[in-house]
């Protein structure tokens, strides 16, 4: 049986390398561009008919899109992030759910996340507008801070997080704090990192960077609660996911002049319109989800999804499950 193959709202997925050609000799391939907010019923009726979906960040894969498809069998996620996805629901319904491995993104979602420390600290964005703008002669407005030995307090000592670290302290001989619950005094220590409470990498950093998954603990982790504990004019990135930002804090922060930068790859609704309230202010900078976007990344990403398509085609079992418990039951089915 040659399957039907949905890459779904994934405009890079194989457009850099020869992943669709090889998803082509195994299946039907279809790219769909879908409204980002369907879900459910509806998302399940629009993707009927296909047993493989390449699934980006958006649209919402939820208990009722599971209860609803019958037909579905895997679902690659081209990235690493889960959270668009029910998990425990893509179980009890028996769809094999497999995502890109965290090394594959490290590098590059590490380095865009220094990239916005660096822009937040010396204005590089801003001040390149400003010479396109014909002002060259107002630099004076362009007086930054190093990082040398400023305190960046990290979210989530995990595989981006870790890595942002060893670059900041083997590389800016920054001091670097961190608050993960799940991560041990060793393993921190071996990055060169200090483990904190919440409370008190909120108090101490002059510059906080976001690595922790969106989870119900993590949602809205960055609320005015946590601004108000921060010392004034700290500077704020997030390339985790934007949903660990209250953006009506971070407006009022920003406002205030509590907060003296944002620098964001991410962002709730995962959209910025012109009309963005967030863009009235000059001490921000938006990035549009690019993240893993690195050709090296794209590379490694259209790898491991075909790779899964391949096995689960063959009645094999992918390298990357994120829910082992289906795959016996469900491979047989396409075998
Ligand atoms: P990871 O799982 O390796 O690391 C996440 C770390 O967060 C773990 O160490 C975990 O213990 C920690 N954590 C979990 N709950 C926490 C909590 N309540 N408070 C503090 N820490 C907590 O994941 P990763 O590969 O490092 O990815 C990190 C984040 O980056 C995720 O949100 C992911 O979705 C996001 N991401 C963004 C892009 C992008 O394009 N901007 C690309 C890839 C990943």
């Amino acid at each position: 049986m040659r399957p039907r193959i949905a890459i779904v709202n994934s405009a890079t997925f194989g457009a850099y390398t020869g992943a669709f050609e090889r998803l082509s000799a195994l299946g039907e391939v279809e790219r769909l561009s879908l409204p980002r907010e369907l879900k459910g019923r509806e998302l399940a009726t629009r993707l009927s008919g296909f047993q493989i979906i390449v699934a980006s960040t958006n649209p919402k894969y939820d208990e009722e899109f599971f209860r609803s498809n019958k037909d579905v069998v895997l679902l690659a996620r081209n990235g690493i992030g889960l959270d668009n996805i029910d998990l425990k629901a893509a179980t009890e319904n028996g769809v094999i759910v497999t995502r890109v491995p965290g090394e594959v993104e490290r590098e590059a979602v590490a380095e865009l996340a220094v990239a916005l420390m660096l822009d937040a600290l010396r204005s590089v964005s801003a001040a390149c507008l400003a010479v396109r703008d014909g002002k060259w002669r107002e630099r004076g407005r362009f007086i930054g801070l190093e990082l040398k030995g400023k305190t960046v307090g990290i979210i989530g000592l995990g595989n981006i997080g870790g890595r942002v670290a060893e670059i900041l302290t083997a590389g800016f001989q920054a001091r670097v704090i961190a608050y993960d619950p799940y991560v041990t005094v060793d393993e921190a220590e071996r990055l060169c990192v200090k483990l904190t409470d919440l409370e008190t990498l909120l108090r101490e950093s002059d510059i906080i960077s976001l690595h922790a998954p969106l989870t119900d603990q993590t949602y809205h982790i960055i609320n005015s609660k946590a601004i108000s504990i921060m010392k004034d004019k700290v500077i704020l990135v997030n390339t985790a996911r934007g949903g660990l930002v209250d953006t009506n804090a971070l407006l009022e922060a920003l406002e205030s002049g509590k907060l003296l930068y944002a620098a964001l790859d991410v962002i709730e609704g995962d959209y910025v319109g012109p009309e963005h309230p967030l863009l009235r202010h000059e001490n921000i900078v938006i990035t549009p989800h690019i993240g893993a976007y690195t050709y090296e990344s794209f590379k490694g990403i259209d790898e491991c999804v075909v790779e899964s398509i391949e096995a689960v085609v063959k009645g094999m079992r992918p390298k990357n499950v994120a829910n082992i418990e289906v795959f016996e039951r469900r491979v047989r089915a396409l075998a």
